[in-house]
């Protein structure tokens, strides 16, 4: 294939690394002509990751070598270029004849940022012929989740910022064809037929194979009938963990609504808390920085350093925060419930900012999504939408109590827990509680809590 072959259509694969069920996939082959597949290892983004030994990028890789051998298998190929995308696309336009390029939508403010310098590169292109007055077309499609952007919304048109009657017009606008399947591994005949590409090898971008254990892509019915009864106990596999395979698009969201509804209203509830913190981060993009409740970022946090420390290292002397943080560093997964503790001890009883609990579990978690990630942890420290009141704190004794009374959790993460190894409490409950509901109250008084930041306007 060369600059001057037939004109071919570029699938951009970026966090829908899958062949089955793939919406942009699907729309690029039914384009007609050749469709070569293409993912870029941005290096604005890997530049950004400081440990050498990171589990996702081993994790993109496995899964690249996967699909590159699954398409040369069918006589196509798939392109793998590291770089920084706008650059690597000129290159690209240089080296092939392309009249269209299909992608998913990415509402992080980065990938945003990205597509547009993108299009706007393949709109000014000058290519002979025909397509010299129009540029190359990019066409991009919703793939990651049901409902995006301002799908759902009240009745007003505003955003909403409360969960639960937000999940309730998003099952109300629902229709069962938005669960369908595209099929686009059975249009995968159409692919451009080239000579085997190469892959750039983990060294060759700078990172190194790591020991992630990547949990299935299948969701089994067992699961979803017990869910509800054994979501919150961390000591069994009483989740799907298919968070990292929704991060990257190993696994289809239209799927998993299929499998859950009928079975598991809970797990799909979980689904639609997901798309919850999507839209609010699209309607709010400056969440990325700035509390939800801007009086929230009136709290004179503590940040002390070493007590970050010991929290990061799990060290605090709370068996189930320093079980979590453990399970976190040592495998970059955490369970839900332990996250909610963990990230409501490090913003109350530490009185440590949010944004440096996010920033780490950005860093560690093999899930990691932005919307999600920031809802989670601005919902902890009471400064996000629809968060607990200030003045409700975890009890982390009380929460292990409940959660994993046999410490089975516990000792699995922690083995010195019960011996005289195990660290001493570095705050005590009681008045770390009070400490910050205190510190809380004093900041939040006189501000207007309730104000809201004003969602960004549509064109
Ligand atoms: P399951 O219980 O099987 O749930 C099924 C799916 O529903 C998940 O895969 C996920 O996509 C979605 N989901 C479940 N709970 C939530 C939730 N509270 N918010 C949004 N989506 C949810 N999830 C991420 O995917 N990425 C993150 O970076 C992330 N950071 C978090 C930070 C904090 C402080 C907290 C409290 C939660 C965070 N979560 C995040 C949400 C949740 O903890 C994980 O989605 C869940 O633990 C993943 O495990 P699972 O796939 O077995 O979940």
């Amino acid at each position: 294939m060369s600059g001057t072959g037939p004109a071919i259509t570029i699938c951009w694969l970026r966090r829908d690394l899958r062949l089955e069920d793939n919406h942009a996939l699907f729309r690029a082959l039914e384009e007609g002509g050749e469709v070569l597949p293409l993912f870029i290892f941005d290096t604005n983004i890997l530049e950004r990751l400081e440990d050498r030994e990171d589990r996702r990028v081993d994790f993109i890789h496995r899964t690249l070598s996967a699909l590159k051998q699954e398409l040369e298998a069918l006589g196509g190929s798939l392109l793998v270029e590291p770089g920084r995308p706008v650059e690597v696309w000129k290159d690209l336009l240089e080296r092939f004849p392309v009249k269209a390029v299909y992608a998913a939508h990415d509402h992080e403010p980065y990938a945003v940022a990205r597509d547009r310098d993108v299009m706007e590169l393949l709109r000014d292109r000058e290519v002979g012929g025909l397509l010299k007055e129009r540029g190359i077309p990019f066409h991009t499609v919703k793939d990651i989740s049901i409902f995006e952007r301002d799908e759902v919304v009240k009745d007003d048109g505003g955003a909403y910022t409360v969960y639960t009657p937000y999940m309730r017009k998003w099952r109300a606008r629902f229709t069962p064809d938005m669960e369908q399947a595209f099929p686009s591994r059975e249009r995968l005949h159409r692919l451009a037929s080239c000579e085997p590409l190469g892959l750039p090898t983990l060294a060759d971008i700078g990172f190194r194979p790591t020991d992630l254990e990547v949990p299935p892509t299948t969701l089994d019915d067992d699961l979803l009938h017990h869910y509800a009864r054994t979501r919150n106990t961390p000591s069994i596999a009483g989740t799907s963990r298919m968070s990292m395979h929704l991060r990257f698009g190993t696994v289809s969201v239209r799927e998993l609504v299929r499998r859950s509804r009928g079975i598991s209203s809970t797990y799909l509830n979980e689904l639609i808390w997901r798309e919850f913190f999507m839209q609010v981060l699209w309607h709010f993009p400056q969440v990325v920085d700035t509390s939800f409740r801007p009086a929230y970022d009136g709290i004179p946090w503590r940040n002390d350093e070493d007590e970050f420390a010991a929290w990061c290292e799990g060290r605090t002397g709370y068996p189930l925060v320093d079980a979590g943080m453990r399970e976190l560093n040592a495998t970059g997964f955490m369970h839900n419930r332990v996250r909610m503790v963990v990230a409501s001890f490090l913003t109350k009883h530490l009185l440590i900012d949010w944004r440096w609990g996010e920033a780490y579990f950005a860093a560690k978690l093999l899930d990691f999504e932005l919307s999600s990630n920031n809802g989670g942890w601005q919902w902890a420290a009471g400064s996000g939408c629809d968060a607990a009141p200030y003045f409700r704190v975890f009890n982390p004794k009380l929460q292990l109590e409940k959660f994993d009374p046999s410490l089975k959790y516990v000792k699995r993460w922690v083995p010195e827990h019960g011996t005289g190894n195990y660290p001493a409490p570095i705050v005590v409950h009681e008045v770390a509680r009070k400490r910050a509901i205190a510190t809380y109250r004093e900041a939040l008084d006189g501000a207007d809590t309730r104000t809201k930041v004003q969602p960004r306007l549509f064109p």
